[in-house]
């Protein structure tokens, strides 16, 4: 596996590849690697001749400073866990090179980015929009593989490679979860044991919403029967729990949908922010 440092010799390494008519897996993330990043490349692997993943800790993304200094960093280690998937490269750019200058161009995504993550982290949505439009830029690949637990980043994404005619199928990849039925994420390495088991409680939540959804109880109630489950548990601090359309997470007024759902968490466990959702097929 070569480790790439810059954006030009990124593209040195890809073009020849390109040009003998590979078919290239891309798989971003902003490392501290665990094993539902490993998911998504595996899952390239599978479906591409090479995969290149890329680790780069996108300050564009972050509204919140302290946020970004918090934010795990693990790059020998993660390039330890690569080094054993069989990829082609990892791409893992400094700031400087990845913003030469100060993006001037925006992304809006309209109403789906005024919502749910968006709604919290103003701003989160133009930094992941810019960031992946270069990585795609860089990368060239021919298949994006992002993680369903970040539900509206990988609907956001697959809307802008749509709009933009980006030549990239975005691939989401199930939600990969530890036994507790707490769902994968760098985050959780700043959470003591005892967070861990609050933690699990935000999944407990999601499949009680299922439950409760499957069996006919009207939406608003199971919202507030499951609320209350939050907020009685100790550690444990909602910012947002909401039932959306699972395709373009507009809120769900009527109580007997016809689309597929999405139940939508965001939840402070010792001072870091979890997310979570749970799709609903409703047919
Ligand atoms: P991150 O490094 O957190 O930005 O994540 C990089 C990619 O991995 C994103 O597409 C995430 O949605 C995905 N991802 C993170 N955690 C999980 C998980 N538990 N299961 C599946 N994919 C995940």
């Amino acid at each position: 596996m070569q480790v790439i440092k810059s954006a030009a010799e990124m593209r040195q390494a890809i073009s020849p590849e390109k040009a003998t008519g590979k078919k290239i897996g891309f798989v971003p993330t902003m490392g501290a690697l665990h094993e539902g990043h490993l998911e998504l490349v595996k899952k390239s692997l599978e479906q591409n001749d090479l995969t290149v993943a890329s680790i780069f800790v996108n300050p564009l993304q972050f509204n919140n400073v302290t946020d970004l200094q918090a934010y795990p960093r693990a790059l020998d280690e993660d390039l330890e866990m690569l080094r054993q998937t069989g990829l082609f490269a990892t791409f893992c750019p400094e700031i400087a090179d990845m913003y030469t200058d100060q993006p001037r161009v925006s992304i809006d995504f309209g109403h789906m980015e005024t919502v749910l993550e968006g709604k919290y982290r103003p701003g989160h949505f133009n930094g992941v929009g810019i960031v992946v439009s270069k990585l795609f830029n860089i990368i060239q690949p021919d298949h994006a593989y992002f993680g369903l637990k970040d539900l509206q980043q990988f609907l956001l994404v697959q809307k802008m490679a749509n709009d933009l005619s980006f030549p990239v199928q975005v691939i989401g990849v199930e939600t990969y979860r530890s036994s507790s039925g707490l769902a994968l994420s760098s985050r959780n390495r700043r959470l003591s044991n005892h967070g861990l088991e609050i933690a699990a409680n935000i999944y407990k939540g999601l499949q009680m919403a299922k439950q409760k959804i499957a069996e006919g109880q009207p939406i608003q109630r199971t919202l507030d029967s499951v609320l209350e489950f939050y907020n009685s548990t100790s550690g444990l601090s909602v910012e947002y729990f909401e039932i959306v359309k699972a395709d373009d997470l507009m809120s769900v007024e009527n109580t007997s949908p016809k689309s597929d759902l999405a139940v939508c968490v965001a939840a402070y466990v010792e001072g870091v922010r979890l997310i979570d959702n749970l799709y609903l097929h409703l047919h």
